[in-house]
């Protein structure tokens, strides 16, 4: 998965409510255990380290570089309503 695809994967699980859109603040790192990517779903293998977190009761877990993609998409602003035009 390229980083573009990771990007709208990760705006459109925040769209369904499948990721939140907030800085979690607190995550642990270590290595993977096997448990499946919140963002890709790929399986977080042992040669990898996980970032997990939980917000609310519920536990995700990421790449580091999904991770950190997740991060930056969280942080930019909802997209609504398109913007107006130059000249309106
Ligand atoms: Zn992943």
């Amino acid at each position: 998965m390229n980083d573009v695809e990771r990007r709208r994967l990760a705006q459109e699980k925040m769209d369904r409510g499948e990721l939140p859109r907030v800085d979690p603040q607190r995550i642990w790192i270590q290595p993977g255990m096997g448990e499946s990517c919140a963002l890709c779903s790929a399986a977080i293998t042992e040669t990898a380290y996980e970032l997990q977190f939980t917000l609310r009761l519920v536990s995700f877990w990421f790449h580091d570089a999904c991770y950190a993609t997740w991060l930056a998409e969280s942080a930019k602003p909802v997209c609504g309503l398109p913007s107006s035009p130059p000249f309106a």
